[in-house]
């Protein structure tokens, strides 16, 4: 894998092994900035891959101001104190995020709305929860390019669980980042997207869709009711088995939504159709 590489305008991308899902092998780690250097996802545990991480950040020759994290998953803080450590500077996170990782010490909370300057480049943080609660991404409007972490990937899918995920916020901020009208993504697993507007909408359209098997199995089951269980072999008919396992978690996720929104019932075990 080649690195670092150039992706856009004052943007580096450093891929790193990590214990990620399958077929994903490795995180994308950013350098953002024309002047001071912002880093994010201090992703790798491996000892060799973050000598590579430092002597990278190192050799950009600028100075760092923070690594970021963009949610507190372990194929994305792997390295964050070992390198936070080594490199000297603090680390930075939504709140949701340092309070899931205490131990971090995480020196700053970055809130919705806020901007980093880097040189000329003025980041703007998102908080875009669903698939973590404390998710970020980072805009940079002049240049058209977001930083979406897991929001979306151009390698692999991403999870979204019933405990810390959120279906119906996930959605909602798909199409928030759908209305940026970037011109690239820069995703954490696979290579930079562009255009992205589509894959976003794209994303959005799928769950629907998913969601819609989901309302099939339940008015399928009538007045007996059915589990999370039973709704998976049909809603994911199209999906190998070797993946009903996370299949599972997505139909929770899909029902916890569907039961907020009141279009299913649930008396914690079965759920019905309302
Ligand atoms: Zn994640």
């Amino acid at each position: 894998m080649l690195r670092p590489r150039d992706v856009a305008d004052g943007v580096s991308a450093f891929p790193t092994r990590t214990p990620t899902l399958p077929p994903a092998t490795h995180t994308q780690s950013y350098a953002l900035g024309t002047g001071q250097v912002l880093l994010v996802e201090p992703a790798t545990p491996y000892a060799d891959e973050q000598r590579a991480f430092i002597e990278w950040a190192r050799g950009l020759g600028r100075e760092i101001v923070a690594i970021v994290l963009t949610h507190h998953h372990v194929d994305h803080v792997g390295g964050a104190e070992v390198l936070s450590r080594e490199l000297g500077v603090p680390l930075w996170a939504h709140r949701e995020t340092a309070a899931r990782l205490p131990e971090l010490g995480i020196a700053r909370q970055l809130e919705d709305g806020e901007s980093i300057t880097l040189g000329d480049q003025h980041w703007q943080v998102l908080h875009t929860p669903g698939h973590a609660a404390g998710h970020v991404c980072l805009f940079e409007p002049q240049l058209g390019a977001v930083i979406v972490g897991d929001m979306v990937a151009s390698q692999g899918t991403i999870l979204i669980e019933p405990t810390d995920g959120d279906m119906a916020e996930y959605l909602g901020q798909l199409r928030r980042l759908e209305g940026l009208g970037a011109k690239l993504a820069l995703p954490a697993h696979g290579d930079p997207i562009a255009d992205p507007s589509q894959l976003f909408a794209h994303y959005v359209a799928h769950r629907l869709e998913r969601e819609q098997k989901v309302v099939s199995a339940l008015e399928g089951a009538g007045p007996a009711g059915t589990t999370d269980l039973f709704i998976v072999p049909s809603a994911y008919a199209d999906t190998a088995r070797a993946a009903w396992p996370l299949a599972l978690l997505s139909v929770r996720a899909h029902l916890v939504k569907l039961v907020a929104e009141g279009r299913a019932r649930t008396d914690g075990d079965k759920y019905w159709i309302s």
